[in-house]
């Protein structure tokens, strides 16, 4: 093919989270005058400090597209890492394609984060070549009809557009009516596994790394040798077919107990009853109305019972369209919000483990493992100490981008600085999630092998996360007792003693020093 002016009539950009061929920019898209623009840039890897696992994972899936929409005869222009030449970000290399190709335009699904479509946008205005972003059609909600539902809301509560998609989508409904008349099992799905631990459980489906991406993890190895993480566990679907297995595995052996399991934790357990979904769905070799019909078929063939299906379903259909909506509706000033005026740094040991909290080590460790913690580990272990904390929100934005697989912002930022540190003042959560040790000691087995002792709040055994729950509802009282769904906790507080809160607030300094000096 000739690279002259004008050679090529459209440079279609490919993203590394938008690896699926039915997406709109491939749309009309004709072999003989279009060229697909992929590129692997080290500062998508750098601009957080990403963990080794979620880089290989990126480029591995996207080789495997690269390969495949070149048997299916698709030419492509694909920039790898290693290549002499390789210009780092994808700016310059947009820049360089449009030079190179001369292209009367350039076509793009939306991006699904806001600082990459922007440097999208202004490379293109900058080569002077018309751009045509088109809609995204892996979401069940666009960002339009988000932007309607939004309309008028003070607040953006995830319940209520749950049950808007419901019923917009039918799914899990009878006519009007959620199936077995109620739209949520949250009081059924919220079990611990007691003192005998968890059921024996098969492991996940496992993908052994083939040709491709053990080139990949040699590379990473190679050109990323001192970002956190291990590739040693490295066994992530990474190609449609492979997520699909994994979906079948999901669906045979974890959905039925997902429900009532979906926020217990337990030591040396990463995965238990969670489906190593999201990220194949990230990065969109997985659709997610073929998860959502597959979880609802499970049910209604008697394979899986409704809270678990229910519970799934809420995760897919509910939550990760919601973000969604509220990333783009907010950003890009969403990522500046820090409505309790966090300061402190992140402490260290997040990206080591090395702590002497049992949970937080747990969590941490297995997430330097595997790149992955299923979302109570993350609400509640890590990013709960953080907020109690009084992290600034984003230094805890970019550990949770950085650190797990799945991480990309419109999903990652509305739920770490919405939800987990309610940094938004409300807007997402109506209250913040808080609670001392004795949450996890109910939830999980950590407890039983720390050295702190969650119920205590002050002395040499006191549970950090029981002392800073207490000095996080001092610090924010005025606020929290505004708000009608804390009146309880506001209340517990206003029963402790002088001394109690003095204690309390010395105990707190003194771990505050230790933790970020
Ligand atoms: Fe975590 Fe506190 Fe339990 Fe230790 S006692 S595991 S620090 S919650």
């Amino acid at each position: 093919m000739s690279s002259g002016p004008g050679a090529i009539r459209n440079l279609v950009i490919v993203l590394g989270d938008q690896l699926d061929t039915g997406s709109s920019a491939f749309d009309g898209l004709d072999p003989g005058c279009d060229r697909v623009l992929i590129a692997e840039v080290a500062d998508e890897s750098e601009h957080v400090w990403s963990h080794k696992a979620r880089i290989a994972l990126f480029l591995s899936a996207m080789r495997h597209f690269r390969d495949r929409i070149r048997d299916q005869g698709i030419p492509v222009e694909y920039r790898e890492l290693g290549d002499p030449g390789n210009l780092g970000d994808l700016r310059a290399e947009l820049l360089a394609a449009i030079h190179r190709l001369r292209p009367v335009g350039v076509v793009v699904t939306e991006p699904g984060e806001w600082r990459v479509r922007e440097t999208i946008r202004a490379a293109a205005a900058s080569a002077q070549v018309a751009l045509y972003i088109r809609p995204d059609r892996h979401f069940l909600c666009s960002t339009e009809d988000f932007a309607a539902h939004a309309e008028g809301r003070r607040q953006l509560r995830m319940e209520r557009f749950y049950h808007e998609m419901r019923r917009r989508t039918g799914v899990l409904m009878e006519g009007t009516q959620p199936v077995g008349g109620r739209w949520n099992y949250d009081l059924e799905n919220r079990k611990g596994f007691g003192r005998q631990g968890p059921p024996s459980l098969a492991p996940p489906k496992r993908f052994a790394p083939d040709a491709v991406t053990r080139e990949v993890l040699a590379l990473v190895e190679r050109r990323f040798p001192g970002h956190p993480g291990s590739l040693a566990h490295f066994d992530w679907a990474v190609t449609p077919e492979q997520a699909g297995l994994a979906l079948d595995d999901f669906i045979a052996n974890r959905l039925a107990g997902f429900g009532p399991y979906e926020d217990a934790m337990w030591t040396g357990e990463p995965y238990l009853f969670h489906s190593r979904l999201s990220y194949a769905a990230n990065l969109k070799l997985l659709d997610p109305r073929e998860a959502i019909g597959r979880a609802e078929e499970a049910w209604r063939s008697g394979q899986a019972p409704l809270p678990s299906v229910e519970g799934f379903i809420r995760q897919f259909l509910g939550w990760r369209e919601y973000v969604r909506g509220v990333y783009w509706r907010f950003m890009p000033g969403y990522a500046d919000r820090n409505e309790l005026n966090a300061q402190l740094p992140l402490p260290r040991f997040y990206w080591t483990a090395d702590t002497d909290l049992h949970c937080l080590r747990q969590v941490i460790q297995q997430t330097l493992d595997f790149g992955f913690a299923h979302h109570i580990q993350r609400l509640m272990v890590t990013g709960l100490f953080a907020l109690l904390l009084g992290v600034h929100p984003a230094r805890v934005h970019e550990w949770f981008l950085a650190i797990y697989v799945d991480a990309v912002e419109w999903v990652e930022l509305p739920n770490t600085l919405g939800m987990s540190q309610y940094a938004d003042g409300g807007l997402m959560a109506s209250k913040p999630y808080i609670a001392t040790g004795k949450y996890l000691q109910r939830m999980s087995n950590y407890c039983a092998h720390c050295r702190y002792d969650p119920t205590q709040s002050v002395g040499e055994k006191a549970c950090p996360f029981t002392t800073l729950y207490w000095d996080f509802l001092a610090r924010h009282e005025e606020r929290l007792a505004r708000n009608p769904r804390m009146a309880l906790q506001v209340r517990n507080l206003a029963r402790l003693s002088g001394a109690d809160r003095a204690a309390i607030t010395k105990q707190v300094a003194d771990l505050r020093r230790s933790l970020v000096g």
